[in-house]
């Protein structure tokens, strides 16, 4: 208990699973709290303080499953192993000589969210990052971030600074497992993934000790890097060797980002979106699942990161189409590649688990085979004539073939048929290595001996059932039944061992001697089999070509599951270029799509927001697919912008440099803020943020306030976007109203989405065409959702009488821009106002024609009525 008291002081935040034999212990709250996590039973112990001691336990060769719920659960374990071999497991000789006392324990490893490498641990489609974020102390007013960010499991390290405003664009868009970031720095939806306590460095030997622990000099050799991103790197480098207890996994160099690269979108818009996860929080219907084709788990997360982050940049955009625009046309070589890939191991997850020396037999094994797999996807690809040759299929291709050598060392090294663990020994194949071979004849040799043994102590002691067994304490032993076992006991050759109620257990002088040598030169054998492993796990990590050459497999990857989705030609290689169009033609949304199945099909329609009329206005009633077209334009262009097929018959897009989805607002209700303050904290984020070169797409602004506040806010809104941010847009509503502004602002173009009655019966068509909308059908869709006839009937009768009474459409108030400057400030006003001064004032009233004024001359005529009176 005081090596468990020690440990658990170290490591207080963290259940202790504290090996004991065959199994990891949890004691005191620890034992309370995992229990209950994992339902399993909660005991007691000894005592402690006159208390009994709870304890509860898992077998060590079921820990991953159980480890796995509690990281999953939120909870961090810290793993305390037996540093030095129990004497029952020591071959006999040394066994004797072995200390007596508790087996000296240590914290090998700590679990956290953020520091995972078992596979059973780990989602495979996805990167697991851990993120640290530090703020730069030489700003003052203006906070700037430095951020860092690591995935263990592949060696993936990536830094970049970034304001206040955009720390949560970039917590959206990585989705980090942990964070380390300091405690007053509220992080919203991300705050339980926090973890609290780590302080960072100090900016002055951050630089240093990071560029140490790469082994450069100086780390402007990867880059440029503020204070704060080298400080953010080394604390997440930091938190990673305490996780490892002290040892520092293989990392690839940090690689700086350019954040002007990249599509702006903030974390209200990704969650409108659904590209990775659901807003359900699942992994169904995202885009992502609607897109992905890709045959390996590395492809998966080389795609995912495309779509988190799609680029502004048109020649890197167009890069990656050709990847997969040549292959499209090539059914016959596409399903060959994913034939090839479909058997492709992880290796950068492999590689990750060999560097933390987690590495087991199977991981050489994926190596080996992902090499292999490399070179025939190369031998695929050098097909293609060198002149038509995308160049990141060029350079793919190079790095596909290499790393032959370890390839071919890993082949004759491992053995035909590799068990599950080293430990359980066999790894190495035989004649690969003369010393190993050597231990294991003499292993084996000696195992044959005593096989012909049995027979000859049979005859020798005149027992013909008589066996020779290994028995995990004794060694190899005599067993002969319980009653022979009574004559044999006095036999001088005989040394009797154990009895049971069955059978009785002998030694020889000669059994001994055997057995002490089998025992030693197993355990030789295992020695050098481990040294052999280590030797094999150096080199492959050593292989500077190995990542290059994972990486090219899971590019080949998304090149042929974009190839898979394009062909056919429902999805199409968009045009991408720093114009400032914006044209789709027959465009769908392809979650919706997929979600409605063969039997209905999806209505495709086009979008065109061209210079000229760059505003779309968007009327029709509820369900009619105003929000679906919305999203799929935005989803159009993420998909462009990240280089992948767009579901269109054709795609024109000038870049968007941010990206504005307001559609189906997520209820923050349980963070106390009302939906419509929200609303407007979302609808300020846009006209604070959005540009000329930035897509706008909402979706009934203004619905959480009374009527005429909410089309006072709408039209402003809409005005803005209009004539002030001058950003291409689709602004869907159903205030029917604002369709008249398309008089007063020129660039705007009214549409709605077609609806037919038929027999006194809504019928949605799904299409979008020119017009605005002249009726709700918030009726008809009450009674399409099942609203009881009579409530239905009425509301109908309701609204009949309603419309009668609000015949005239109401006039058409002035713009912003068009408002004359305030009426001068001394208003004369006359309390007793003649008669004289009366009929004047009506008579002018009576002249005013309302329907021929224009607004301007209409607020004129206001203010000087406003005068006579
Ligand atoms: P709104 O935003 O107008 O209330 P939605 O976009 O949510 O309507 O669409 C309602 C439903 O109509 C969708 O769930 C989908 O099943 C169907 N739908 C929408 N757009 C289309 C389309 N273009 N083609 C086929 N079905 C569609």
């Amino acid at each position: 208990m005081a090596q468990w008291f020690a440990l658990k002081a170290e490591n207080p935040d963290f259940l202790l699973f504290f090996r004991m034999g065959d199994f990891y212990e949890l004691f005191f709250d620890d034992a309370t709290t995992a229990a209950a996590a994992l339902d399993i039973a909660l005991t007691a112990r000894g005592n402690h303080g006159g208390e009994p001691i709870s304890m509860c336990g898992v077998p060590v060769g079921a820990a991953q499953a159980y480890l796995s719920r509690l990281i999953r659960r939120g909870f961090r374990v810290a793993v305390a192993e037996q540093t030095a071999t129990p004497p029952s497991k020591m071959p006999g000789k040394k066994a004797k000589t072995a200390q007596k006392g508790p087996l000296p324990r240590a914290v090998v490893r700590l679990i956290t969210p953020g520091t995972l490498t078992e596979d059973e641990l780990l989602e495979p489609g996805r990167s697991n990052l851990l993120l640290a974020l530090v703020a730069n102390p030489s700003r003052r007013s203006v906070t700037e971030w430095g951020a860092a960010w690591i995935d263990i499991s592949t060696g993936q390290f990536e830094t970049a600074r970034c304001t206040e405003t955009d720390l949560g664009h970039l917590l959206a868009r990585l989705d980090p497992a942990e964070i380390l970031a300091p405690p007053d720095r509220d992080l919203g939806d991300f705050d339980l993934r926090r973890t609290s306590g780590e302080q960072p460095p100090p900016a002055h030997t951050a630089r240093a000790r990071l560029a140490e622990s790469f082994g450069v000099a100086s780390l402007d050799a990867f880059g440029t890097f503020s204070d704060a991103e080298a400080a953010a790197g080394l604390m997440a480098v930091d938190y990673i060797r305490k996780s490892q207890a002290g040892s520092l996994p293989r990392l690839a160099h940090p690689i700086p980002q350019e954040d002007s690269a990249a599509l702006g979108l903030d974390p209200a818009t990704r969650a409108s979106l659904d590209l990775l996860r659901a807003r359900d929080g699942s992994d169904e219907h995202t885009l992502f699942s609607a897109v992905n084709r890709t045959v390996t788990a590395p492809g998966a997360r080389l795609l995912a990161t495309w779509i988190a982050a799609p680029l502004t940049v048109v020649e890197k955009i167009s890069s990656r189409q050709a990847c997969w625009d040549w292959l499209k046309d090539d059914t016959p070589r596409v399903n060959t590649l994913r034939q090839i890939l479909r058997g492709a191991p992880d290796i950068d997850r492999a590689l990750g688990r060999l560097s933390v020396g987690r590495g087991q037999p199977r991981d050489l094994a994926a190596i080996r085979d992902g090499i292999a797999c490399g070179h025939r996807v190369a031998a695929e690809l050098t097909h293609i004539a060198p002149d038509t040759r995308p160049d990141l299929i060029g350079k793919a291709l190079e790095q596909l073939n290499d790393c032959g050598p370890l390839c071919e060392e890993l082949d004759r090294a491992l053995a035909d048929e590799l068990p599950a663990r080293l430990d359980d020994g066999g790894v190495i194949a035989t004649g690969y290595d003369g010393e190993l071979d050597a231990y294991r004849t003499l292993r084996d040799d000696s195992r044959r001996v005593i096989a012909t043994l049995q027979n000859d102590y049979a005859q020798r002691f005149g027992v013909a059932s008589l066996k020779i067994r290994h028995h995990a304490q004794l060694g190899y032993v005599i067993e002969v039944p319980t009653a022979a076992g009574t004559k044999l006991r006095t036999h001088e050759d005989l040394s009797f061992r154990q009895g049971t109620t069955t059978a009785a257990r002998f030694s020889t002088e000669e059994l001994i001697e055997l057995d002490s040598r089998i025992a030693e030169a197993a355990e030789r054998a295992s020695v050098r089999e481990r040294q052999v492993f280590g030797v094999l796990v150096a080199r492959a990590l050593d292989d500077d070509a190995l990542p290059p050459l994972a990486r090219a497999l899971s590019l080949v990857d998304v090149a042929q599951s974009c190839a898979s989705l394009a062909v056919g030609g429902t999805w199409c290689r968009a045009q991408v270029d720093d114009s400032e169009s914006f044209s789709l033609e027959a465009c769908r949304h392809p979650v919706v799509e997929a979600a409605l199945g063969s039997g209905t099909r999806f209505t495709a329609n086009g979008c065109s927001l061209a210079p000229a009329h760059r505003v779309m206005l968007l009327t029709g009633p509820n369900m009619a697919g105003k929000s679906t077209f919305l999203r799929q334009n935005a989803l159009a262009v993420i998909l462009a912008q990240a280089g992948l097929p767009v579901p269109a018959k054709s795609a024109h897009i000038g870049i968007v440099d941010r990206l504005f989805s307001r559609v189906g607002a997520a209820d923050d209700l349980a963070r106390g803020r009302s939906t419509f303050m929200v609303e407007m904290t979302e609808t300020a984020a846009i006209l604070n943020q959005a540009g000329p070169r930035s897509l706008v797409v909402v979706d009934e602004i203004g619905r959480g306030t009374s009527t005429l506040d909410g089309l006072s806010i709408a039209w402003a809104v809409l005005e803005a976007m209009h004539s002030t941010l001058r950003c291409r847009a689709i602004f869907a509503t159903h205030f029917h109203e604002l369709a008249e502004l398309s008089e007063s602002l020129p660039r705007l173009s009214p549409h709605t989405m077609a609806v037919r009655d038929w027999k006194g019966q809504v019928v949605f068509l799904h299409e979008v065409i020119p017009g605005s909308a002249k009726r709700s059908w918030g009726v008809h869709v009450a009674k399409l959702a099942g609203v009881p006839v009579p409530v239905v009937e009425r509301a109908s009768r309701l609204l009949k009488e309603l419309e009668r009474e609000h015949a005239v459409a109401p006039a058409p108030l002035p713009l912003f821009e068009d408002i004359a400057p305030a009426p001068p400030e001394e208003v004369e006003t006359n309390s007793s106002a003649s008669l004289s001064d009366y009929e004047e004032l009506v008579d002018a009233i009576l002249t005013t024609e309302p329907d021929s004024l224009s607004p301007r001359d209409a607020l004129n005529a206001l203010y000087d009525l406003r005068k006579l009176a």
